[in-house]
This record gives C-alpha cells, sequence and structure tokens, in this order.
C-alpha cells in the first residue's frame, strides 16, 4: 500500500488535517494502531494509501526549545523523505511563511520527493492568504484548505490522489504451475539425503552409500509431485554434497563442496533440513541449521530414518528411557524446539526415506511453506502486531536506551521483508529480534519463513 506522510511544524494544524482525512476525532485517533504515539497512523480505504502523521517524532520532552523544534523538524522530515510515496507539507495560510518552513521545504525540494503543499486555516478570510508567497516555496501548486472546517477537503482528496496515481495492481510475482519449486535436502553426511533423492526421484540416478561423504556433488534433477489439492507440481530438487560444518572440514576438496552447497541453498526455495532420528539433534546440525538461517531461506526440518525408531520399539524392546515411540516423539520435537531454537517455527515431519512413510506430507509442507513466500501482510495490520508484541515484552533497556519501532512496513516478498523505522537500530538486540520474528510468523502463520529486517533509525 501506498505511504503518504503529513510534514509541517508544530501548530500548523497537521493532526486536524490527518482527522479530517481519516474521518476520525482526535479522541479516537489516539487509540489507532500505531506503535508508539510520535508516529499516528490510518489506512485511507477510498484512495488505498495509509496516512501517516509525524508530528511528536523528534520531542523527547515536553521542553520545546528552538533547536529543539529544528531538531525535530529535520527528523520528520528525513522519515518522511524515506517513507513516503507522498509528502503533505502543511503550512500555517494565517501566519504565513517562516524561517523553519523555508528551511523544510528546501529538504523537501533537494530529495525530489513527490510533494503536495496544503496551506491550512483558510476558513477565517482567503483573501488574506498570501498564496504568491506558498508558490515561493517552489513547490508546485499549493492546495488551501480548512482543515478545522473541511473547506476544500475533495479538493485535497482528489490532489492526493492524483498526485499518487492509479492504485498498483497487486504485483505478486507469477508462481504458477510452469515454475519448479526448487527444494534441497542439506544436513549431515549419513543423515540420508541421497536416499531421500532416490526415494523422491523413484531411480537410481543418484548414488547411495554407506561410506560418509560419498553423495554426489550438486546435479539438479526435476519432478513432478501430485499434491494434496490433486494438482500436479513440479518440483526442482537440487542436490548437494551436504553441508559440513565448518570445524569439521578435513580438506580443501571439502571446502570447496562446502561452498557449492551453498550456493545451491541461494537458489532454493525451500530447504529441507534432514536430522537422524537415532542419532538427535547434534552440534553439527545446529551450525548448518545456521547456515541456511543466515541466508534467509525457509526450513522444513525433517526427521528421517524413522522406520528404526519403529522397529526398535515393536521388536527390540525400544529404547532406554522412552515409554513408547510417541513418547521418543515428543521428547526428540522438544529438543529440535530446544536446539533449533533460532529457525522461524519451521514445520518438523518425520519421515523415512527406506520406506516411504510420509514423503508427501514433506513435499506438501514445502508447497504450503512456497506459497506463504508470497504473503503480503497490509501496513495497519502488521503495525498493530508490532505494537501487541512490544506492549506484551518490551524491548530491554540497551545503555539506558530502549529499542523503539515508530513504523514498519513490508517491502518485499522471498524473503519476507520488514523495513522498520525506529530510534536506533544498534538497540535492537538479537533476542528481541528473534522475539519479534518469531511474533510475528505465529501470527501471519509464516511457520517456516524467515522474517528480514530492515532498520532505519530516527532519532
Ligand atoms: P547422506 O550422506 O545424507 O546422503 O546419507 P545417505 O542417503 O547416503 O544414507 C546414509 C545411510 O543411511 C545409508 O546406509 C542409507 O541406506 C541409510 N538410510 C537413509 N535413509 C534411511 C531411512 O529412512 N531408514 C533407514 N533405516 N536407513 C536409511
Amino acid at each position: 500500500s501506498r505511504t503518504v506522510v503529513i510534514v509541517g511544524r508544530p501548530n500548523v494544524g497537521k493532526s486536524r488535517l490527518f482527522n479530517r482525512l481519516a474521518k476520525k476525532r482526535i479522541s479516537i485517533v489516539h487509540d489507532q494502531p500505531g506503535v508508539t504515539r510520535d508516529v499516528i497512523m490510518t489506512e485511507i480505504k477510498d484512495g488505498d494509501y495509509t496516512l501517516l502523521d509525524t508530528g511528536g517524532l523528534g520531542f523527547k520532552d515536553g521542553n520545546i526549545t528552538p533547536a529543539k523544534l529544528i531538531d525535530a523538524s529535520e527528523t520528520q522530515v528525513g522519515f518522511a523523505i524515506d517513507t513516503a510515496d507522498l509528502i503533505l507539507f502543511v503550512v500555517d495560510g494565517l501566519e504565513g511563511m517562516t524561517a523553519l518552513d523555508l528551511k523544510i521545504a528546501q529538504m523537501l525540494r533537494k530529495s525530489k520527493k513527490d510533494v503536495l503543499l496544503v496551506v491550512n486555516k483558510a476558513d477565517f478570510n482567503e483573501d488574506k492568504i498570501d498564496l504568491a508567497e506558498a508558490y515561493r516555496l517552489g513547490l508546485g501548486e499549493p492546495v488551501r484548505v480548512s482543515a478545522e472546517h473541511g473547506a476544500n477537503e475533495g479538493v485535497l482528496r482528489d490532489a492526493i490522489l492524483t498526485k499518487l496515481g492509479p492504485i498498483p495492481l497487486e504485483d505478486l510475482p507469477d508462481r504458477s504451475a510452469e515454475k519448479p519449486l526448487c527444494v534441497c535436502f542439506i544436513g549431515r553426511p549419513n543423515v540420508g539425503k541421497s536416499s531421500l533423492s532416490n526415494r523422491l526421484l523413484d531411480s537410481d540416478r543418484l548414488i547411495v552409500s554407506d561410506v560418509p561423504g560419498t553423495t554426489r556433488d550438486a546435479v539438479s534433477l526435476d519432478f513432478q509431485f501430485k499434491g494434496r489439492d490433486g494438482a500436479m507440481y513440479p518440483f526442482k530438487l537440487i542436490d548437494t554434497a551436504g553441508i559440513k560444518a565448518a570445524t569439521k572440514l578435513a580438506s580443501p576438496v571439502e571446502y570447496f563442496s562446502r561452498l557449492r552447497s551453498l550456493d545451491s541453498i541461494k537458489e532454493t526455495d525451500v530447504v529441507f533440513l534432514v536430522l537422524d532420528a537415532m542419532d538427535g539433534v547434534t552440534q553439527q546440525d545446529k551450525a548448518i541449521a545456521g547456515e541456511a538461517v543466515k541466508e534467509k531461506k525457509p526450513i522444513v526440518i525433517i526427521v528421517n530414518k524413522w522406520d528404526l525408531v519403529k522397529k526398535t520399539f515393536e521388536k527390540d524392546g525400544g529404547i532406554p528411557g522412552y515409554k513408547s515411540e510417541r513418547d521418543y516423539r515428543e521428547k526428540y520435537e522438544k529438543a529440535v524446539f530446544e536446539r533449533l531454537f533460532f529457525t522461524p517455527g519451521s514445520p518438523l515431519i518425520f519421515v523415512s526415506a527406506m520406506s516411504g512413510y510420509e514423503i508427501d506430507r514433506m513435499l506438501n509442507a514445502a508447497v504450503k511453506l512456497n506459497r506463504t513466500l508470497d504473503i503480503k501482510i497490509s501496513t495497519a495490520k502488521l503495525n498493530k502486531i508490532i505494537g501487541y508484541l512490544a506492549e506484551r515484552t518490551p524491548p530491554p533497556a540497551v545503555g539506558g536506551k530502549r529499542f523503539r519501532v515508530y513504523y514498519a512496513t513490508q517491502t518485499g516478498t522471498r524473503p519476507f521483508r520488514i523495513k522498520i523505522f525506529c530510534n536506533r537500530e544498534e538497540k535492537l538486540t538479537e533476542q528481541y529480534r528473534r522475539y519479534l520474528e518469531s511474533g510475528m510468523v505465529d501470527e501471519f502463520g509464516l511457520n517456516g519463513c524467515p522474517i528480514y529486517f530492515d532498520l532505519v533509525g530516527k532519532e
């Protein structure tokens, strides 16, 4: 959605104008979704844009000195230049242009952003308002309004829509059936990556071997999968030599094979992280998962060789310390949750390459996750959730200061990308970043899909 930001020095009537356009009264506006009171926002449905008032931004305490006023205005205008598709610059028609107005106008001209100049307080005596002065700001034709009484409201709405241009078509990338879903298996040697590949391809084109590290290097193969909905989904499997944790690298050959594996991660839509059902979650699994997370790739966690667990409980008297297959599975899940806590709520699927158990479920999970990757979240909803998360668990103070979010907006898919305008980017701790990420993953059903945060600090 497009973003329109209101700027202007204090008392020119910015919040009145905001309320007028939002068709709301001030008391209601303060309850609107907005992460802090520094930036207030609302969705303007009939124009398909988000309107922001930055009036509170940059004022840290009530005491407004002239120096602080200039600082705050710079912060607000900088924020608007970074965020807005269109900036509404409000001036006071009764009072006329002040030095600060000229300074703001200069910043706006330099930014080359689309600006609509709004001359407010045109309600008393229109003749008294000197539009020539407004024209001299060099920001094009001004619109004269009265935010208080509503004069020229329609003219202003039209001018905003004209400046914004037509509502853009949904620009979701075309994920039509022809585009194959690229997947790869990553994991330690011997967890069953090649066996899973073979199971998928139902052929002997890939080499399976008992000797660790004998999987062939990157090859890619295409196959079709009939999804839960009956549709045929084309897949492209990128087979890799498996990523090895850096500390375990023995030879230069292994080193280069590792690099190639990382390259194939880059090409994939969904990564299958393979674990061994009998071994549990090892340190090396954790390192490998870390590589995929670093690449911001969606991950499905696969626990392979489940047939062995079944067999042990059915025929060989079980595994000491576990009551049943189910008990083992629950504890395994818990271990994954604890040790791979940094994955973004990835689905966990227990399979067997040997017997074919739950292989379909594994592919269905990839199909579902692949769809999730194109999700677009409305700006209002996103900010509401961030506001909620921040209220539930406030950010920790770092060096006496807390991280504060002013406003967030989704800027991309694959990876899911969010731009966050905040006070200071360095105040976001890794732990709190993960808290925000997992909160959003839960809230928007993005399980397995990592979120990329672009932080822009503006204090
Ligand atoms: P990779 O190194 O990860 O590619 O592992 P491989 O696919 O080469 O498999 C390593 C060993 O585990 C081989 O002996 C496979 O036969 C065995 N294996 C793989 N998947 C399964 C499975 O689902 N069940 C059982 N019982 N053995 C498996």
